[in-house]
């Protein structure tokens, strides 16, 4: 079940501020509060999913095609195409994910050890 009152629903409504990057009819864009890289942005679907595993399983095509297309154009914007990036998505309990609202996190600006 979906948490209206979570964080990122309060930005996407305007009732909270945040440091934009990016918007469209799909995703909205800012910068994480508390950086973890020289450059380290959030992109969230405008539609109301919890996690990633909601998103892929109620999400329609246009919004699944229009969410990556966005996260494209976030990137692009960002300046970090042709150098490079890390997207990582925290997804439930396991995931330690804090906010219940899907995000990407792309972090970029600098090189990043290898996790995996
Ligand atoms: P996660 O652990 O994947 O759910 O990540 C949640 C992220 O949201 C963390 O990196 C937080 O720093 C970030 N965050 C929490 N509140 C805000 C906010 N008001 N504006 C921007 N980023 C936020």
């Amino acid at each position: 079940m979906y948490d209206k009152n979570n964080i990122f629903a309060k930005i996407l409504r305007g009732e909270l501020s945040c440091r934009k990057v990016y918007e469209d009819k799909f995703v909205f864009s800012f910068y994480d509060i508390n950086p973890k890289a020289k450059i380290h942005a959030l992109v969230i679907p405008r539609g109301e999913y919890k996690d990633l595993v909601s998103f892929i399983t109620k999400a329609s095509i246009e919004e699944i095609i229009g969410f990556f297309n966005g996260l494209n154009k976030v990137i692009e914007k960002l300046g970090i195409s042709d150098d490079g990036f890390r997207c990582i998505i925290n997804n439930g309990h396991n995931g330690s994910q804090e906010v219940p609202h899907l995000h990407f996190h792309i972090l970029g600006g600098e090189k990043f050890g290898r996790i995996v």
